[in-house]
């Protein structure tokens, strides 16, 4: 009877041990849309087992994105999972807590008018910088075509930057000058911003919170700079800020410098709210100063519950959930509860700088002051220890942990680095465990030293 026969197999495969099942003792077809369905719990077995290979994201200290949330952070992700961040008039709830988090961040962010100010939740800071980009693209555009100029060739100046804006740049056909790092010198400075805007400038991006290296750029010096350009030859050059880490760290750490809205030539900040405002991943911010520094034909209009919802993005349907989390956390921590996880990052990160100064050849050129929790260390110039910095990087990845090494960007890709971001989660214990390994790699780096050594100098011919 196949009826009989069915349902008899069907129980002998709910009754079957996971790894017994017929589904986990032979290899799944990989590349090919699978013909037949599957059960539920075997399934998922398979893939939570593809996870495990990814390794331990909390061991990855190159990350600067958030790998541990609180367990009410993970119930709210669960509550929101059906909700479409778009959708403000079917979850106008959600909708209004994206607005509360932008006039929260316009107030941290110091805006003269944080009730009137306009911003969005985007998908990380590569949307919002794209955003904030287009804006000041805008902006330089009505401001030429009004005094009947040439708009054909616009520009951007920027530091050494995070790839989004090579993105920008490329996609909306902007010119990049990007200030290459020279010898110490691996940030902005005021004098080399000067040296590259001109009338066809659309803004100065510094960074808060430098990629590489970790460093704040001096955003104010830049202004003053700017400001200084202005009276000399009436040139308005505007400012945007990427503070995809710094903007969530500085306003807690140290609300005495000067970085925001409180420069009047800064007219909008981008933030990943995945960062160090950590919410879970999927979340970023961009705020303008106020209205007029967002082109009005850039904005949708959405009008729901009374009110005038301004929707400027790139994406259509994203997940609502990040921004509740995001939220969640605004109320949870406040000013006080931030401020306190990061000094505590902060001082681990001092810690491992110390600590690893002590151990081997290696010399800081970022130990965690003057930027966002993390260090940055080379090879002593000079120091031949037998290894170099991929050679660590790979003997650390034998207990899991990633601490990447890399070269720098034009003009100083000779010099190669090593990074530690020191997130929330990574505590002051596992910082001591992370350096126990350290010692363990440097022994063994010491008995057994790797065919091709390489000094700091040289260590760039050497790419793993
Ligand atoms: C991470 C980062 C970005 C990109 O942010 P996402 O949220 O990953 O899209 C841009 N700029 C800087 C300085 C960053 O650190």
């Amino acid at each position: 009877m196949p009826m009989l026969h069915r349902r008899q197999s069907v129980r002998d495969a709910m009754e079957d041990d996971v790894f017994a099942s017929r589904d986990l003792s032979e290899a799944i077809p990989k590349y090919r849309f699978p013909q037949d369905e599957h059960v539920a719990e075997h399934v998922f077995q398979l893939v939570h087992d593809e996870l495990m290979l990814d390794g331990n994201s909390r061991q990855n200290l190159a990350t600067f994105c958030q790998t541990w949330v609180e367990p009410e952070v993970n119930e709210l992700l669960r509550l929101s999972v059906d909700k479409n961040m778009i959708d403000k008039d079917e979850y106008p709830q959600t909708a209004e807590l994206e607005a509360r988090c932008v006039h929260m961040l316009a107030d941290l962010w110091n805006s003269p008018d944080a009730a009137d100010t306009m911003g969005t939740s985007t998908t990380g800071s590569s949307e919002a910088a794209m955003l904030g980009g287009m804006a000041l693209l805008w902006k330089w555009r009505a401001r030429r075509r009004a005094e009947g100029k040439s708009t054909d060739r616009p520009n951007l100046v920027t530091g050494p930057v995070q790839i989004c804006w090579h993105k920008f740049t490329r996609y909306w056909d902007v010119e990049h000058r990007e200030i290459p790092m020279e010898g110490d010198r691996l940030l902005m400075d005021p004098d080399e911003v000067l040296k590259r805007v001109d009338e066809n400038t659309i803004g100065v991006v510094p960074t808060l919170g430098v990629t590489f290296t970790c460093q704040y750029e001096p955003v104010a010096d830049v202004a003053a700079a700017l400001d200084q350009l202005q009276d000399e030859t009436g040139l308005d050059v505007p400012m945007h800020v990427d503070g995809a880490s710094g903007g969530f760290i500085a306003p807690f750490v140290e609300p005495d410098r000067v970085w925001d809205f409180r420069l009047p030539r800064v007219k909008s900040i981008n933030a990943s709210g995945h960062k160090f405002g950590l919410a879970p991943l999927g979340v970023g911010w961009v705020v303008w100063r106020d209205a007029d520094d967002l082109p009005d034909d850039l904005v949708f209009h959405v009008n729901y519950l009374g009110g005038d919802m301004a929707v400027f993005a790139l994406n259509f349907s994203r997940p609502g959930g990040q921004v509740v989390a995001q939220y969640y956390n605004f109320l949870r921590l406040g000013r006080e509860g931030y401020r306190k996880i990061h000094e505590a990052s902060y001082a681990t990160a001092r810690y491992l700088a110390d600590e690893i100064t002590a151990m081997g050849p290696f010399e800081m050129i970022y130990d965690g002051r003057g930027g966002i929790p993390g260090l940055a260390w080379k090879i002593t110039p000079g120091a031949d220890p037998g290894f170099n910095l991929f050679d660590l990087a790979d003997r650390l990845r034998t207990r899991g942990w990633q601490v990447p090494a890399y070269t720098l960007p034009p003009h100083r890709e000779d010099l190669a680095i090593q990074r530690i971001l020191v997130r929330h989660d990574v505590s002051r214990d596992m910082a001591s465990l992370l350096l126990d390994d350290f010692r363990r790699s440097l022994d063994v780096l010491g008995k057994h030293a790797p065919k091709a050594s390489f000094t700091a100098e040289e260590g760039t011919g050497f790419h793993h």
